[in-house]
């Protein structure tokens, strides 16, 4: 999808010394800009806040922002209730019950120099008047997705997300499966209480689910925001579950007002039991400062990401002196780290081979500092992602560290151009082993499909070792190119024909670390089959997949040969999956290498886990109403029986289980004419 016309010249904003603005003469029609602003920021606002897909980076993104907060700033006459600057977020997302949020859920004002702090306390100082003194607490500003938790008499009750700050979205089920949210509280808390936090995932599960979905030649995520988002806004709920996602809480909705201050709503909510965000107290704005300061400087020192610190008013009363505006409160402040973006030469396009032979171009860089690390490499996803960016061999171009991590290319500043910039041409072979390529259609990636190319061998062998696939304990990337070049080992089985003889000649080794690594060689053995199936790095299993394999065939059995029906008949196999499976087995050099693998003692009896099939197996189940039993039997019923539940009655539903005072669920599913049961009727079915 293409963004509104004219989005691309609008300018990254006026910080780190990449700035390219617009430049606004007087001849600009400032109303037209203000409308062409807005217009691009709600479709990326819909980009990111609705479909969890942003085309564009948030520096990218704030800078338009800023544009129009000054444009407006300069005609308050052009401010309409309607602009994006003073609404937060997105609307509800179609398919989820609303939620009306009885305490909005609003945004934050922005301090993005160390002046804004400054000129944010004084402000807070003025409006509180002389007498008053202001203590503050600082958080880190977790780049999540905000959610709001609902406990009843200790029990939650509900889930939301922010959605647009009035009314959110209902994702209690997808929020339920996240094990730092506590069904229950500890130690009394008020009768109502709305705990509200960040969902967030951490930077090592972000980078190992998206390794799973590139093993799986699945689209991967930008950054841990959109993972996060992407799995709570699920349907279903089985999916947010597999995401190994947690929760730190920072603020309380309604039942806020029994805490007198915000540091002393914090220990309280710890004392409930849930996961609370740390926080320091500050006397003073000038340690406020330097605390911002300070983790500017380490902010990649926390495992999960951040994207400022937020500063508040301790004292609630003072936060209700101080009130709010239209989007954000008065008595708390983000200070936003800079983003982590930089502007450098392209020197040329690479193509680096994967293990699954995926051939992805890579951006040669003009080494450029960007947030104290120095980057001279960026990846540039595929073929069509340069192309679509249009992004010329020889340009200088805009590339940030997305979700803090992982450097990419984002832009090319067409006004730098002169002419002796090329385009690049995706090879027709491979750069490693010199076969022909092909990239099938409908499909982004072009992959050498050569099983004896070398680079795929190294490349899985470093899969094989990594801490997701057999985790072998020092067998890095560095050792195993080593041993890879030395001729030591050419493919996995290899690894396990290692002696620790051949190890202590080689430089770096002693007998010792020898020792080790043999030991972490035999160690990988006790791993389940189903690491096993997924480290052989098929396209398309993933780890989870791997294991639903697992659970109906042992390794034998896939030897001697499965059926693609055999395979699909396993609930959330699909036919492609099962195809790479067949494909795979069929070849006779795979063959060969699960032979080897077999005779090195390692895993491949059949496992038995979850069902995948029972008399609600595939099938969808909204409950609704008040039943007779806890809904927690009825949930665990069904899912022991195969069944799914979800929470929103839609024409994908089978059945609604429906109580005593059923609802709009129940009105919607005879709307759609979707099958209901009563408790005897769930149980018939059950039988
Ligand atoms: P925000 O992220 O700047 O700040 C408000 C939010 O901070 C709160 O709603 C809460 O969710 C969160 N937060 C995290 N830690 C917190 C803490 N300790 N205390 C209180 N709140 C905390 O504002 P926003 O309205 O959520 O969204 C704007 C953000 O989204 C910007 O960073 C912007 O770049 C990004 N965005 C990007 C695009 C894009 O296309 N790239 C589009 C829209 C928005």
């Amino acid at each position: 999808m293409a963004g509104p016309a004219g989005w691309g010249i609008a300018a990254l904003g006026d910080r780190s010394g990449l700035a390219y603005n617009l430049p606004v003469t007087e001849s600009v029609d400032v109303r037209g800009r203000i409308e062409k602003l807005r217009e691009q920021i709600r479709y990326h606002n819909r980009r990111y806040h609705i479909e969890d897909a942003p085309e564009v980076s948030d520096a990218e993104y704030d800078a338009l922002v800023s544009e129009l907060e000054s444009l407006e700033a300069e005609h308050p006459e052009l401010v309409t209730p309607d602009s994006p600057t003073q609404r937060v977020g997105g609307d509800p997302l179609e398919g989820f019950e609303p939620i009306r949020h009885a305490v909005p859920m609003l945004s934050l004002a922005n301090a993005r120099k160390t002046g804004d702090l400054l000129e944010w306390d004084a402000r807070v100082r003025r409006l509180l008047g002389e007498d008053e003194e202001p203590r503050y607490v600082t958080e880190l500003k977790i780049d999540g997705l905000a959610v709001s938790l609902r406990y009843e008499d200790g029990r939650l009750v509900r889930g939301a997300t922010r959605g647009n700050g009035t009314v959110g979205e209902d994702v209690s089920a997808q929020l339920r499966t996240i094990r730092s949210v506590p069904d229950r509280l500890d130690d009394g808390p008020p009768a109502v209480l709305e705990p509200r936090g960040e969902a967030y995932i951490t930077l090592a599960e972000f980078e190992k689910l998206n390794r799973e979905l590139e093993a799986e030649g699945k689209k991967t995520f930008a950054n841990p925001r959109n993972l996060a988002a992407g799995s709570i806004r699920q349907l279903d709920p089985k999916v947010t579950a597999r995401r190994p996602l947690t929760i730190l809480l920072y603020g309380v909705g309604e039942g806020g007002e029994v805490f007198e201050s915000h540091s002393g709503m914090l220990a309280a909510l710890k004392g409930y039991g849930l996961r609370v965000n740390p926080y320091t107290v500050h006397d003073s704005i000038e340690s406020v400062v330097a605390e911002c300061e300070r983790w500017a400087k380490e902010r990649e020192s926390v495992g999960y990401q951040i994207d400022g610190v937020v500063v508040k008013v301790d004292s609630r009363e003072q936060q209700l002196a101080l009130g709010s505006v239209a989007k954000s409160p008065r008595w708390a402040i983000a200070y936003k780290f800079e983003p982590l973006a930089g502007r450098t030469k392209l020197l040329d396009i690479i193509i680096n081979v994967g293990r699954t032979g995926a051939l992805t171009p890579q951006a040669v860089l003009e080494p450029v500092n960007v947030g104290g690390v120095t980057i001279s490499k960026a990846t540039l996803h595929n073929e069509d992602y340069v192309r679509e960016k249009g992004i010329l061999i020889g340009d200088t171009v805009v590339i940030e560290r997305a979700g803090d991590v992982i450097p990419q290319v984002v832009k090319a500043v067409t006004e730098d151009r002169d002419g002796t910039e090329r385009e690049f041409t995706m090879p027709t072979h491979c750069p490693v082993c010199g076969e022909p390529v092909s990239r099938p259609e409908g499909e982004a990636v072009t992959r050498c499909v050569n099983a004896r190319c070398p680079a795929q061998a190294l490349e899985h062998i470093i899969h094989w070792a990594s801490k997701s696939a057999m985790d072998i304990d020092g067998l890095g990337e560095k050792l195993a190119t080593r041993l890879f070049d030395l001729g030591l080992i050419k493919d996995v089985a290899d690894v396990y024909r290692l002696e620790a003889e051949q190890l202590v000649p080689l430089e770096g080794f002693g007998e010792k670390s020898a020792e080790n690594l043999i030991r972490a060689i035999e160690k990988s053995k006790e791993q389940p089959f189903s690491r096993v199936l997924y480290s052989l790095g098929i396209r398309h299993v993933g780890a989870v997949t791997a294991e639903l394999i697992a659970s109906r065939f042992s390794g034998e059995e896939l030897m001697q040969g499965v059926e693609v029906e055999g395979l699909s008949e396993i609930k959330g196999v699909g036919g492609v999956v099962a195809r790479a499976v067949v494909e795979y087995f069929a070849l006779e050099d795979n063959g060969d290498l699960v032979r080897r693998l077999m005779e090195t003692g390692l895993d491949f009896e059949k496992e038995t886990g979850r069902p995948t099939e029972g008399p609600f197996a595939g099938k969808r189940v909204v409950i609704t109403g008040t039943l007779q039993k806890p809904r927690s039997y009825y949930v665990e019923r069904l899912e022991a029986a195969g069944g799914t539940f979800t929470s929103s009655v839609s024409k994908n539903t089978d059945y609604v289980l429906a109580g005593e005072e059923a609802g709009s669920k129940l009105e919607r599913a005879r709307e759609l004419g979707v099958p209901v049961l009563d408790e005897a009727g769930f149980e018939e079915l059950l039988t």
